[in-house]
């Protein structure tokens, strides 16, 4: 059993032409989504990582399982509008238009050791808004870290262009 084969691939979702890696069939596998986590857990637990920042959605059943095994704490980063405190937002470009995503003023502070985790880097957009919010706050993101990289849509070469170092747990190749 490997990682990579409990992640289903859901052709033509959720337009033509795309091929969604759904990690519904990872979590749901108790084996799996452990497999998933305690190698996660296992690359950061000697990091002194203060906080976990997972992005919604799928990026918060990630974060929060690893924050607990990290003995660390979890920020949500949400899309416009949901989280209910002072906000911070960026945009972000999106193939049609632009989407946002906030953080609260006071989720993370100056020097606080960050890892920001999602389930998957595509082109690497949403994590760079991510990152850049976290920056904002002075965080300190030691890595970025997802269950799925896309390399074809470059999203681990952007960030690495801004200095991020980039982890994941398995890759797909095409988009
Ligand atoms: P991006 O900003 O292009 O890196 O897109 C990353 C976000 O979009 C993540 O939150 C993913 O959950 C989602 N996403 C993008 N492409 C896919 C895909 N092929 N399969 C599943 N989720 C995707």
């Amino acid at each position: 059993m490997t990682l990579k084969s409990l992640i289903r691939t859901i052709p033509d979702h959720p337009k033509p032409g795309i091929q969604f890696r759904d990690v519904t069939t990872l979590m749901k596998d108790p084996a799996g989504f452990g497999r998933a986590i305690d190698l996660l857990a296992q690359r950061y637990g000697s990091q002194e990582i203060r906080l976990v920042a997972g992005i919604e959605s799928r990026g918060f059943i990630v974060g929060a399982a690893l924050a607990h095994r990290l003995g660390a704490g979890f920020v949500p980063i949400r899309k416009k509008g949901k989280l209910p405190g002072p906000v911070i937002h960026e945009d972000y470009a999106l193939e049609y238009g632009t989407d946002s995503v906030e953080v609260h003023v006071d989720a993370v502070n100056t020097g606080e050791r960050v890892l920001l985790v999602d389930d998957l880097i595509a082109t690497g957009g949403t994590a760079e808004a991510a990152l850049k919010l976290i920056a904002r706050l002075g965080g300190v993101v030691v890595e970025t870290a997802f269950l799925v990289d896309l390399p074809d849509l470059g999203g681990r070469r952007r960030l690495e262009a801004l200095g991020q170092k980039v982890f994941s747990l398995t890759e797909f190749e095409g988009d």
